[in-house]
């Protein structure tokens, strides 16, 4: 059985939200991804401080409708994080972790591992 991963079209950059299959590169961190596309963006904001930075940080003056504009993203970067939670969590219990173990790790029950990342009820 091969080990658990993500399909390609379903890692996005967790910046951007574009798919792998868009961007020339995808750089891989903890359940989270960036392309090279916003490492270059965000190398030019680190080298000029005259670039701007993206309006992405929450500011006094954003709209109602800014906000709710951004939901969104947040929720596809934690459903992101979630799905690579559970690859993780699979890939330890593969590799023979007890429920125990992994909740443990992540600071819950083992009940509480097993309901969350087992997929059985
Ligand atoms: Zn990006």
């Amino acid at each position: 059985m091969p080990a658990p991963s993500l399909a390609e079209q379903d890692i996005r950059c967790s910046f951007c939200s574009k798919p792998k299959t868009d961007v020339a590169k995808m750089i891989a961190g903890a359940g989270v991804h960036i392309c090279n596309e916003c490492v270059g963006l965000c190398a030019e904001i680190l080298a000029a401080q005259t670039v701007e930075t993206p309006e992405i940080s929450y500011t006094e003056s954003m709209t109602v409708e800014q906000i709710l504009e951004f939901l969104p993203r947040i929720a596809e970067v934690s459903a992101q994080v979630e799905d690579n939670l559970r690859v993780w969590v699979q890939r330890a219990r593969d590799r023979g972790a007890t429920w125990a173990r992994i909740g443990a790790a992540l600071g819950m029950t083992r009940q509480s591992a097993w309901e969350r990342f087992s997929g059985e009820e």
